[in-house]
Order: structure tokens, then C-alpha cells, then sequence
């Protein structure tokens, strides 16, 4: 018998005697024991402070996402013996796929947003610099920093490794230490996925830690610096929100929990085509995956009156088809659920349900089962419910039964497909399928703000479609009203949960130094040698060139417009230019000033600058005359690092007329080699 330990402080506390038995979703025999009466819940609070916290904020975002990324790689090499107890969840071998190779996946993307998207310092800026003075000498501007906390994840019991994963991976990578508890249903699987984080040795010490079992009063412990982040019930979801610690100190509480999920097939949609068949074969999917035990699952199936019939046949025929049962045996398409216990709860929802629906197809009862005693595990076959009057109905739009069952809602028109979906009070996500862009429409804007994220498919998009239950890291998981109100996923959305937004008022040098990012009025650094013979670390922020001018001749216009092929008629042609409300006669090109300008401040010899890779926020400001003279000012604006090669340099270009009026602005994108390198 396998005791589950906590880890906590740095060790392995193992069940105490009081512990629970968690019975196989296959066969009810006992698989593991989960208890953490022995934990000492203040002193895990205090480990993740006082240990994680700090070593988590010595490193920098980069820094965190390259632990990340090894973490990652380790859980794959790592992660076959999960799929074996998995099976015990009662997850076929494709549902512990979307578990276990899920998170990792995600811990993947986490890693590759945080290189990309993410500075190697603490600091993150939000927006643009404002200016709040006459002269710019005061200036102001939002940076975002790392929680001074902890993260409490409180976990639900269908995915025990992506649900774990999918929070751990943004506070990481913000720098905020985590305290996960799965529940204890699977507690088995997460557990040994923490072992193998542990024993990986890739994160600081204090920044994982992880209770099986009870959470016992780590909620007393939470300050204002903290986290709370759900999965599971609203009863739960109430009780821990309410909590007056988390009450007291505002601590953030994100929730995702009950949802409704819809999926309307459009009027637009003719039995036999290729969307309708698209239809079925997702709601059929997304019934069965799981068992149906995803927060994501289609609850309410929302068809035209006219086609209710043919989709009733097509999903039921589907559905027969479906063979339940042990996972690990033979031809098995569907497993248990998780227990007789959720098996019994989601047979009294149907009951529930029934009261206003009709049972299309489903022997709750009599379960056909294969390679296993359905008496002894949470079997049950898909149930397909049709809604006698949906508008009258109220169990359908609001009871979860958290297995393979779903109610078809027949509907006259699109408003009242979309009042019908709304009817759900708040859901994470709806698919649409339809090929009309106009119903699309409608049907989208009627129904997003009740949505964390809407999923719209026809034929040209649904072979690619990553599905209406996939939540993927770079979008929005969550949902308003009766989904909890959170947001997890969404690429940074994620991270921004354990960042605090702070308004900066100051110098634009103090905000230089601060934000790591140089602009207009902060110091300018002169130094002897040009930029592009210095490596990139030897660059500081705000050094600065600026150029001899550069007169702009008729002739270098005519060349240009010849030489390009771009004669377009404000170049080459007076009259017309002159008729032009912007420009005084023919003016210089655009790329022609550009062009210029590169040939202005580049330093030609071989040297650290790697490669020119583009331009970001350019902007004409003032035409350029023929006999104008044209001048840059060249600025180190932002350094980023890449790799142990080279590193991103962003240039503050701007390009000035003989009267020192501002004609054209930009960012230039530069790769440039690190010193070493470049000696
Ligand atoms: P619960 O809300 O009971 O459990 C979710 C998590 O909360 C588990 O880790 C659980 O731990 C923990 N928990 C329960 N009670 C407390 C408490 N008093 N203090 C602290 N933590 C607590 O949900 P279930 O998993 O039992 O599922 C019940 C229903 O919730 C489902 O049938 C479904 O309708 C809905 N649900 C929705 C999900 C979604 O994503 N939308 C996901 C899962 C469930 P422990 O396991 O140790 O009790």
C-alpha cells in the first residue's frame, strides 16, 4: 500500500495513521493513503517565505524561464511511469496524454513566452512612458514586479498533473513560490510527479512544496502579498474566498469552477453537410473524453428546432458506439469515473435533470462494462438528455453533472440560442459551428461576455481546430459569473496574477535605471568608440551617437524612385505633390530617409552586430524637402539576452531636419555578439 507524503520543508512527511484510502476508479481497490495531520502548515507557509520566495526573486524572469524549460524536458524524459498509475484515475491512455503530456506542454510554452516575452531583470514595464511636466524632466510610467508571497494552489481532482502544471508554470516564472494540493481523489499522480520535480533538482529549495491530504489552516497564514488559485466546486470556492484571512488581507483568490458549457450548432447548418457532422463528432468527444469529468465538457447542446431530430439520431448513434471500461483493456474508449462516490453524485444530477428533460440514450443502471465488475468501479455509460421546453428549464442551465452528460436544447432563432446560452450564468468556454460569418457574428457578440472563450468552427478551420475542451497555455482559461470569475492561462495573463502594477512617478534617469529602458529626455552616454564596435555587454543604456547631416538632393529622389521603382507621384511628379495637402512640392521617400539614415550611423567593419532584424513603431513625422539636410541620433533604448551568444539590442533612432525638427522616429532591432565574442 502506497502512503502519500506531503512535502513540506524540504522533506518527505508521510501519511499518519489516520490516513484516507483512495479506492481505484478501476475496481475500488485501495491505492493509495493520503493524510496531512503531521504537516505543519505555518512552518510550510514560512518555508516557501523565507526559503523559495528568495531564491526565486535572485533570479530574474529569464533566469526562471530557463528553469522552467529544464523542468520541462526532465518531466519527459521522466513521465511514463505517471501513465501507469494514471490509469487508476480511470483515464483511458489518450486522457492521460491531455493530463501528463498536457502540462508538460505547458510548462513548455511558459518557458518560451517568459524568453521571449520577458526581461532578464525583475521589472516588468506596462505601457508607455507619460510625460507630466512642461520640460519632461518629470515623468511617469507603470512597471509590474513580483509578488512579495506565496502561491496556495488548490487543486481538482480530474487532471492531477496538467491542473498542477498549468498554475505552477506562470508563478514560477513571476518569481512566487507554490504550495500545491491536489485533491486528494488522484493525489497519487501528483504526487509522484512532485517526486519527480524534487528529485530533478532544478528548482530552488522552498519553491514547490506539496500537501496530500487536508489543507488544514495554511489559510490562516496568508498575507496581502499572497495567492489563492481554485479548481473545483462553488461550495468549496465560497468557503475558501470567505476565509477571513483571505477577507482581511485582500489576498488574491482566483476561481475557476462550475460551467455550463454550450455548443450551438447554427441555423445556417443542413444535416449532411460537412459542419453538421463536425458538430457531432465534437460534442461526442467532448462527452466522452474524461468521462466527461472536464470543467470544459458540452453540458447544453443548442440546435435548431428544425434540425433537433437528425442531431439527436447522429450524436445517439455516435454515443452507441462508445465502449466503457477498464482503460487498460482492449478496444475501451471510455473509463470509469473517479470514483462510485462522483459516480452516484452525477447519477442524482441526472436525476435532477430528468425533471425536465428526457432521457435519449444511457442505461445509468446497467452499464454495459468491459473487463471490469461494474458494480466495483465508477462506471457509467454517456447520457444524452433532450430538454422538454428549454425555456422553461432551470436544472439544465444550472446543474453540473461532472460525467458523460449532456442535454440537447431545440431553439427557433439565434437570440434565442444566444438567451439560452447566457442562461448558464457565466461558462469557460462555447463552440458555434456555422459557415455564416454574419450568424458568427451575432452569435459571438451576444454571448463573449459570458465567455472566458468562444470557439467558432466551419470546414476550412475545424481539421486544425484544437478543440472545444482544449485550454491552451497562450488563451484565456476561465470564465465570468458561475465559471469562478478567474483567468488563468492566456500567455502573460497568467503571470500578471502574481505581479503587482505600481505607478511610477520620477526623472526619466531614475526611470531608466529602474525600468531597464532608456527614452527621450533621460542622460545621453558619449563615449569614443561607435556602438557597433562593442559587444553587447559592454553597451550601456542611453549611449548615444549622433550623426554629420546628410543634404537630400532632387537627384537622390529621382535615383531612389528609379533605382526602386517606387515613382509614385508625391516623389516625381511637382504639381501633384503640391496638390497634396501634406506635402509643400515633391518630398524625399520615406525608405529614402531611412536609408539614409543606416548609411549615416553605421559603422561598416566586421564587428559584434550581428544582424539588423527589424524595425518596430516607425513613424514620418515631417517631410523631407529636397535640399533638406537630414541628421540621426542613435540610442542603446533596451538590451535583452538571447542566448550565451549573442543578445537583442532595440536603438532609439531619430532622424532630424537642419532645424532640428524631428522627421522620423523608430526602433531598430539589432542581434548583437557578446563581448567575448567579439574581442
Ligand atoms: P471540491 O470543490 O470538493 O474539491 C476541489 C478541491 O478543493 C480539492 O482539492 C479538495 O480537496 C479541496 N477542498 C474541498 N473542501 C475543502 C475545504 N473545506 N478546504 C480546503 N480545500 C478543500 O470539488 P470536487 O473535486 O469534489 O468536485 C465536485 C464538483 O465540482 C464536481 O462534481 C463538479 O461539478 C465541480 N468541479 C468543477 C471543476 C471545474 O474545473 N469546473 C473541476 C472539478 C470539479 P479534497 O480532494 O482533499 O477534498
Amino acid at each position: 500500500m502506497v502512503k502519500l507524503a506531503s512535502y513540506a520543508c524540504n522533506r518527505w512527511i508521510e501519511a499518519a495513521t489516520d490516513a484516507q484510502p483512495i479506492a481505484s476508479a478501476i475496481d475500488g481497490a485501495t491505492v493509495a493513503l493520503a493524510s496531512s495531520s503531521d504537516v505543519d502548515f505555518a512552518a510550510v507557509a514560512n518555508h516557501a517565505r523565507h526559503r523559495g520566495l528568495p531564491a526565486l526573486r535572485r533570479l530574474t524572469f529569464q533566469g526562471r524561464a530557463g528553469l522552467l524549460k529544464k523542468l520541462a524536458q526532465y518531466l519527459s524524459e521522466h513521465k511514463d511511469a505517471l501513465y501507469d498509475l494514471s490509469f487508476h484515475t480511470g483515464a483511458t491512455r489518450r486522457d492521460s496524454a491531455i493530463d501528463i503530456d498536457g502540462g508538460i506542454g505547458t510548462l513548455f510554452a511558459y518557458a518560451g513566452m517568459g524568453r521571449r516575452e520577458l526581461p532578464d531583470s525583475n521589472v516588468l514595464l506596462d505601457g508607455p512612458q507619460m510625460s507630466l511636466s512642461r520640460q519632461g524632466s518629470f515623468v511617469g510610467r507603470h512597471i509590474e514586479t513580483p509578488m512579495d508571497g506565496i502561491a496556495i494552489h488548490v487543486n481538482a481532482y480530474n487532471f492531477p498533473c496538467w491542473g498542477m502544471l498549468e498554475k505552477l508554470a506562470p508563478a514560477l516564472l513571476a518569481g512566487v513560490p507554490c504550495i500545491v494540493k491536489p485533491a486528494t481523489q488522484t493525489a497519487y499522480v501528483t504526487e509522484a510527479m512532485v517526486r519527480l520535480i524534487v528529485a530533478s533538482g532544478i528548482l530552488p529549495e522552498g519553491s514547490i512544496q506539496l500537501i496530500c491530504g487536508r489543507l488544514g489552516d495554511l489559510l490562516d497564514h496568508v498575507t496581502g502579498q499572497d495567492l489563492v488559485s481554485f479548481t473545483g466546486s462553488i461550495e468549496t470556492s465560497l468557503l475558501l474566498r470567505n476565509h477571513p484571512a483571505l477577507a482581511r488581507n485582500a489576498t488574491r483568490f482566483v476561481a475557476e469552477r462550475d460551467s455550463l458549457n454550450a455548443a450551438i450548432l447554427a441555423p445556417d447548418v443542413e444535416p449532411g453537410s460537412p459542419e453538421f457532422d463536425i458538430f457531432v463528432r465534437e460534442v461526442t468527444r467532448e462527452m466522452t473524453v474524461k468521462a466527461g469529468q472536464k470543467c470544459t465538457a458540452i453540458r447544453r447542446i443548442l440546435v435548431p428546432a428544425a434540425t433537433i431530430d437528425a442531431v439527436t439520431t447522429a450524436i445517439a448513434a455516435k454515443l452507441s458506439r462508445v465502449v466503457v471500461g477498464d482503460p487498460r483493456a482492449e478496444g475501451v474508449t471510455m473509463g470509469p469515473l473517479v470514483s462510485l462516490d462522483q459516480r452516484e453524485d452525477v447519477g442524482r444530477r441526472v436525476e435532477a435533470l430528468r425533471a425536465e428533460a428526457d432521457l435519449v440514450i444511457g442505461e445509468i443502471d446497467n452499464p454495459v462494462v468491459t473487463g471490469a465488475d461494474a458494480s466495483k468501479g465508477g462506471y457509467l455509460p454517456p447520457i444524452l438528455l433532450r430538454a422538454r421546453n428549454p425555456k422553461q428549464a432551470s436544472a439544465v442551465h444550472a446543474v453540473e453533472a461532472f460525467g458523460p452528460v449532456s442535454t440537447l436544447l431545440a431553439y427557433d432563432d439565434v437570440a434565442e440560442a444566444v438567451a439560452l446560452a447566457r442562461r448558464g450564468e457565466g461558462s469557460l468556454v462555447a463552440t458555434a459551428v456555422t459557415r455564416d460569418a454574419d450568424i458568427a457574428a451575432e452569435i459571438a457578440f451576444g454571448i463573449a461576455s459570458y465567455h472566458g472563450r468562444l470557439h467558432l468552427i466551419d470546414r476550412d478551420s475545424a481539421a486544425e481546430s484544437t478543440g472545444h475542451g482544449s485550454p491552451l497555455p497562450g488563451l484565456v482559461h476561465g470564465g465570468p459569473g458561475r465559471a469562478g470569475g478567474g483567468e488563468e492561462l492566456g500567455g502573460m495573463r497568467g503571470v500578471h496574477h502574481y505581479l503587482q502594477r505600481t505607478a511610477i512617478q520620477a526623472s526619466p534617469a531614475l526611470l531608466t535605471r529602474l525600468g531597464g529602458h532608456w527614452n527621450k529626455g533621460a542622460p545621453e552616454i558619449a563615449e569614443n568608440e561607435h556602438p557597433f564596435r562593442r559587444g553587447f555587454e559592454a553597451l550601456a543604456l542611453g549611449e548615444t551617437i549622433r550623426t554629420r547631416p546628410r543634404t537630400v538632393t532632387l537627384d537622390d529622389i529621382e535615383h531612389f524612385a528609379h533605382f526602386t521603382g517606387d515613382t509614385f507621384y508625391a516623389h516625381m511628379d511637382e504639381a501633384a505633390a503640391r496638390a497634396n495637402p501634406f506635402f509643400p512640392g515633391r518630398v524625399a521617400h520615406g525608405y529614402l530617409i531611412l536609408s539614409f539614415a543606416a548609411g549615416l550611423f553605421v559603422e561598416p567593419a566586421p564587428g559584434p552586430v550581428l544582424a539588423n532584424y527589424g524595425l518596430d513603431s516607425l513613424r514620418f513625422l515631417k517631410p523631407v524637402s529636397p535640399g533638406d539636410a537630414i541628421a540621426v541620433r542613435l540610442t542603446v533604448k533596451q538590451k535583452a539576452p538571447r542566448n550565451a551568444d549573442y543578445g537583442e539590442v532595440r536603438w532609439d533612432v531619430e532622424v532630424t531636419n537642419q532645424n532640428d525638427e524631428t522627421v522620423a522616429t523608430y526602433e531598430l532591432l539589432t542581434l548583437n555578439a557578446l563581448t567575448e565574442r567579439a574581442a
